[in-house]
C-alpha cells in the first residue's frame, strides 16, 4: 500500500525561497577583488538571481544546458549556482587551479555553452579556448583595471560584463517546476591520474545533502552564525554551504581572491565570523596569522576541517586558542560530505589527549550514508576498529555513474552497486571512521602495506617540523620503502648534513614508540615547501615522481 502524501520536487530554488521568507536577518557577505565588502539579504539575492535567470533564458539557455564558472568565492558565484540550476540548466564549476589542458578537457567534455569568468583568470582563457572544439561564449564577472588587453584577446567570444547584462532584467522569475532528478550541477574530480571525471549532481541529491549536513553540523551551522567558506565554490559545491546556510539561516561569508592569512584575519575581524570551513593548508595559514598577531579575530569560535587528513598538532594548536575543531570527510562523488567528527556527549569528559585522538578520526556517517569495508579480494570485513580495508559507500547523495565515462563507471562500483572510495579505513564499534590512507598512496614493503597518514601524524608532532608527507620510493629488496619529505620550521638550507641526520634520528625515535620497526621510514628529505594539488592538498603523486629513485641513488 502506498502512502497518501503529496509529492513536491526537491529543487534548489525551494531552498532560496525558504531563506528569503524565513531568515530576513541573514546576510550574504562578499568581498570583491578591490577588498570592498557587500552585504545582501536573501531577498536581495533572490532578486539578482531572478535577473540572471531572465538573462540566461533570453540567451536560449534551457533545461540540461551546461553553463560554466571560473570564479572565486563571491556573491555572483552564488547567484550563478541558484540561477543556472533554477532554470533547469547545469552549473559547471571549473577549478581554475587545474592545469590548462585539464580545464580545456572538462569544458569540452561538459560541452559548456557559456563561461562566467573572474577577470583575474582572463589571461588563462586564450590558451584554454584554443584547445576547445566549440568554445563557450564568455561573460566577465566584473571589470578589473589593466585587464583590457587580456579581454581583447577573447573579443570573439565576449558577451559582456555581468552587471551590465543583468541590470535591466526583471527581479522576478517564474521558476519552472521539474523532476527532482534533473541535474543541477557538475563537478570534475581533480584527475590526479588520467582525465578528470565528471559527477553530475541532481536537485534531489543536493537538497537531501543540504538537509543531512544541516542536521549533522547543527552545533556550528545554525541561524545567526556567520560562516566563512574557505572551501571554494569552484570545487564540490563548497561542501554544500551555498545551500546549507540558506536552509538554516546562517550567513555565508565569501573572501574573494584574497586568501592569505592577513586578508582572512581582517575579513573575519570586520565581519565577526564565527565559523571557518576549509582544508588544513588554508586553515594553517590562518593559524600562523593568529600566532603572529597574538589574538583571535572577534567572534571566532570554531572551524570545520576536511578534504585531507589533519594532524594532532593542528587540532591542539586551534583548541589551545579556544577554537573548537570539527572534522569532516567526503569526496566529489558524495555531494560531497560523508561523515562528521563531533564528539558524542558521553565522550566529552575524556582527557584532552584522548579527545584529540578521537578528533583525528573522520567521524560518524551523516544520516543517509551506508558504509562497508572490504579486503583486497572484495570480501566484507568487520567494523571492529582494528581491521583496515577499502571503504565503499552507498546513499542518495552518492554518484551512480560518471558523466559520459562508462570505463571509469565500470571500475568504480562493486557488483552490488556500492561506490569504491579508494580510501583505506577502519571503523570502530561506535561507527567512527578512520582513514588510514588513499589506496594509491599505500606503501608496499616486502608484501606488507604501510599507511602513510599515521607516520605523518607522529612526525608532525615533532617541534621542528612544519609539514610533511611520507611517500613510497622504489627499493631493490623490499619493492618500496617509506621516505619522509618534510618542511622544517627552520630554513632547510640552514641544516648541515649532521643536523639533518640528528633530526632523522629523533623522528625515528618518536616513530619507534608507536610503530613496528619495519614501518619506520628509510630516509628524510627536507624541502622549503611541499607541492599542492589543485584542491590545496599535498600532491603525493608529484613527490613520488620526484623521489622515486631516492633509495637506488643513495645506494
Ligand atoms: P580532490 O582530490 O579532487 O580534492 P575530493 O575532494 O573528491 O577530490 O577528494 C576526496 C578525497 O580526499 C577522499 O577520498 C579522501 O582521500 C580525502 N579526504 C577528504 N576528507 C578527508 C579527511 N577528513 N581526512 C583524510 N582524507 C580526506
Amino acid at each position: 500500500m502506498l502512502g497518501q502524501m503529496m509529492h513536491r520536487p526537491l529543487c534548489t530554488t525551494t531552498i532560496l525561497s525558504h531563506a528569503r521568507t524565513a531568515f530576513p536577518a541573514a546576510r550574504i557577505i562578499s568581498r570583491g577583488q578591490d577588498k570592498s565588502v557587500s552585504h545582501f539579504d536573501f531577498g536581495q539575492l533572490s532578486g539578482r538571481v531572478a535577473q540572471l535567470a531572465n538573462w540566461l533564458v533570453a540567451q536560449a539557455i534551457g533545461v540540461g544546458d551546461r553553463v560554466a564558472t571560473l570564479a572565486w568565492n563571491d556573491h555572483r558565484h552564488l547567484e550563478l549556482y541558484y540561477a543556472i540550476a533554477g532554470i533547469g540548466a547545469v552549473c559547471h564549476t571549473v577549478n581554475p587551479r587545474l592545469p590548462v589542458d585539464n580545464i580545456a578537457y572538462i569544458i569540452e567534455h561538459a560541452e559548456d555553452r557559456l563561461l562566467f569568468v573572474d577577470p583575474g583568470f582572463l589571461p588563462l582563457l586564450p590558451d584554454i579556448l584554443a584547445k576547445v572544439k566549440n568554445p563557450p561564449e564568455i561573460v566577465l564577472l566584473s571589470e578589473l583595471a589593466g585587464s583590457a588587453a587580456a579581454r581583447q584577446a577573447i573579443a570573439a567570444h565576449d558577451l559582456g560584463t555581468y552587471e551590465t547584462l543583468i541590470q535591466d532584467q526583471p527581479e522576478a522569475f517564474d521558476w519552472p517546476e521539474f523532476d527532482e532528478n534533473t541535474a543541477c550541477g557538475i563537478c570534475y574530480t581533480s584527475g590526479t591520474t588520467g582525465n578528470p571525471k565528471g559527477v553530475l549532481y541532481s536537485h534531489r541529491s543536493t537538497v537531501l545533502h543540504a538537509m543531512q549536513v544541516a542536521i549533522s553540523f547543527s552545533s556550528i551551522l545554525r541561524e545567526g552564525q556567520r560562516v566563512l567558506s574557505l572551501v571554494p565554490l569552484f570545487h564540490v559545491n563548497a561542501w554544500g554551504l551555498p545551500y546549507t546556510c540558506a536552509l538554516v539561516g546562517a550567513s555565508p561569508v565569501f573572501a574573494g581572491p584574497h586568501l592569505d592569512g592577513e586578508s582572512l584575519f581582517e575579513l573575519m575581524q570586520a565581519e565577526q565570523v564565527n565559523s571557518v570551513w576549509g582544508v588544513p593548508t588554508v586553515l594553517t595559514s590562518l593559524l600562523q596569522e593568529i600566532d603572529k598577531r597574538g589574538c583571535l579575530p572577534a567572534g571566532f569560535d570554531n572551524i570545520l576541517v576536511g578534504g585531507s587528513a589533519v594532524s594532532a598538532s593542528f587540532i591542539e594548536a586551534y583548541e589551545k586558542l579556544g577554537i573548537s575543531v570539527n572534522h569532516a570527510w567526503g569526496m566529489t562523488e558524495m555531494n560531497p560530505i560523508g561523515t562528521q567528527g563531533s564528539i558524542a556527549p558521553e565522550m566529552q569528559q575524556l582527557p584532552r589527549a584522548e579527545l584529540t585522538r578521537l578528533k583525528l578520526r573522520q567521524g560518524r556517517k551523516i544520516f543517509g550514508i551506508e558504509m562497508k569495508l572490504v579486503d583486497q579480494a572484495g570480501q566484507e570485513i568487520a567494523q571492529d576498529g582494528r581491521q583496515s580495508g577499502e571503504l565503499l559507500v552507498r546513499s542518495n547523495t552518492t554518484a551512480a555513474q560518471y558523466f559520459k565515462n562508462p570505463q571509469a563507471t565500470a571500475e568504480a562500483f562493486d557488483a552490488e552497486g556500492w561506490f569504491r572510495t579508494g580510501d583505506i579505513a577502519n571503523i570502530d564499534a561506535t561507527g567512527n571512521l578512520l582513514i588510514t590512507d588513499r589506496a594509491k598512496d599505500l606503501i608496499k614493503s616486502g608484501g606488507e602495506w604501510i599507511s602513510s597518514l599515521e607516520l605523518e601524524n607522529i612526525i608532525l608532532s615533532h617541534a621542528a617540523i612544519a609539514d610533511c608527507a611520507v611517500v613510497a620510493a622504489a627499493h631493490e629488496k623490499w619493492d618500496e620503502r617509506p621516505l619522509i619529505v618534510a618542511v622544517p620550521k627552520r630554513n632547510p638550507a640552514d641544516y648541515s648534513a649532521a643536523d639533518k641526520d640528528a633530526l632523522f634520528a629523533e623522528l625515528l625515535d618518536l616513530l619507534r614508540q608507536n610503530l613496528p620497526k619495519w614501518q619506520l621510514p628509510d630516509g628524510l628529505v627536507l624541502l622549503d615547501q611541499l607541492p599542492l594539488t589543485a584542491t590545496g592538498k599535498i600532491s603525493k603523486i608529484k613527490l613520488r615522481e620526484q623521489f622515486h629513485t631516492y633509495f637506488s641513488k643513495a645506494e
